[in-house]
């Protein structure tokens, strides 16, 4: 265990929670009288309105099912699902498959897809019999924008990637009048993400005020979704439902990952959201590099709130290196190049002082007054 020998005034001592593995390296973490965190107390107290792996969850996934297939009467498609070939959308799309659902399976390449990700999205929309809508993002324009965030030292250096999943996503599908979203999205395995590790990619605002003080080229055709059409247009006037069907029914990653490799010739590419060779960089060196953050504290505690591993495997788990040293030369000399900058660019970029969202022109207020309104509206129509 880490343990910090001497404490600087100001500066909180090393404490990792009694029951999953996070720790101060969130500073917004808070520990009740038994040692464990609030992000545990949160999944005991809050996560039970929207997590069912149960018989309610048979209930209500049924009841989506029919919602789903009534609407998709005459249609070609009855959903989308997006597929980046990591476990929980290929899970899904096979789920789906499974139920009788017949969605256009939508993958965004943002240039950073690993080629195990590409061969698993083959091998499923193949096997399970999904037509495939593939978006490719302008590369200039990604890169652009990647090179922005690298140089704006923010933690979330996934933003453009993100964001350009959802945007493309949604905006295919309001586009083609359809209805329902299917989303890998679930409690069982991300029920845990500090806040204060990053900064929501959906918010266009942000990413475009990152991309306006050190992006260099016009932003032309990058998938965007901005604050009013994510938060109003899409979901009230087109009425575009986001589903997260993986939170009605029991969710093993293990199970999952054993599944599609037996089933469907799909692979493991070793960690979560390791399907993007840009996430692995960010995850295993950057962030870790530059902020002392490991996702994989939030990613394992998140699997032992699930009762999927024990906190013992977990710490295993994060004893284990987060890159061999030749991977991390290899993805670093993969990472500049695509980026058209030397190896020493690259070095320099991380090895500058970080910086936090708040610095930059963001929409978190405009949410925080809007989501206040909405609750404000909801509760007298439904007192009225
Ligand atoms: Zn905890």
């Amino acid at each position: 265990m880490q343990a910090a020998e001497t404490v600087e005034p100001g500066e909180r001592q090393y404490r990792m929670c009694a029951r999953c593995v996070m720790d101060t390296t969130d500073s917004k973490i808070i520990f009740d009288n038994q040692g464990v965190c609030n992000h545990c107390r949160y999944v005991d107290e809050q996560v039970k309105y929207y997590w069912f792996p149960d018989e309610r969850g048979e209930l209500l996934l049924r009841k989506m099912i029919d919602k789903v297939k009534q609407f998709g009467d005459g249609k070609p498609y009855d959903s989308i699902i997006g597929l980046s070939g990591g476990v929980d959308s290929s899970y899904l799309a096979v789920k789906v498959g499974e139920w009788g659902l017949r969605p256009l399976a939508v993958h965004v390449d943002a240039g950073w897809n690993s080629e195990l990700a590409v061969k698993n999205i083959d091998q499923i929309v193949t096997k399970v019999g999904l037509d495939l809508h593939t978006h490719v993002v302008d590369w200039e324009e990604m890169r652009d924008l990647q090179l922005a965030f690298l140089r704006s030292n923010l933690a979330n250096q996934d933003v453009p990637q993100d964001h350009a999943f959802f945007a493309a996503l949604y905006n295919y599908a309001v586009k083609n009048g359809i209805k329902y979203v299917i989303s890998g999205s679930n409690y069982a395995t991300e029920s845990i993400l500090p806040t204060s590790w990053g900064y929501d990619a959906m918010d266009a605002r942000h990413l475009k005020s990152i991309h306006r003080i050190y992006g260099s080229r016009r932003i032309k055709t990058f998938p965007l979704v901005g604050f009013l059409k994510y938060h109003v247009y899409y979901p009230e006037i087109r009425k575009m439902v986001v589903l997260n069907p993986l939170n009605y029914i029991r969710y093993s990653k293990g199970e999952a990952i054993d599944y599609l490799e037996k089933r469907y010739g799909w692979r493991y590419y070793g960690a979560k959201h390791y399907e993007s060779r840009w996430t692995r960089f960010f995850q295993a060196y950057y962030l870790p590099t530059k902020f002392g953050y490991d996702k994989r504290k939030a990613h394992l505690s998140s699997l032992i709130v699930a009762g999927e591993i024990t906190r013992d495997q977990a710490l295993k788990e994060l004893e284990k290196p987060l890159y061999t040293e030749n991977e991390l030369a290899e993805d670093k000399a993969f990472v500049a190049k695509k980026l058209g900058i030397t190896l020493a660019e690259l070095e320099d970029l991380v090895a500058q002082p970080p910086r936090h969202y708040t610095e930059f022109p963001n929409n978190e207020a405009r949410f925080r007054r809007f989501a206040v309104a909405r609750s404000y509206v909801l509760n007298k129509l439904c007192s009225s």
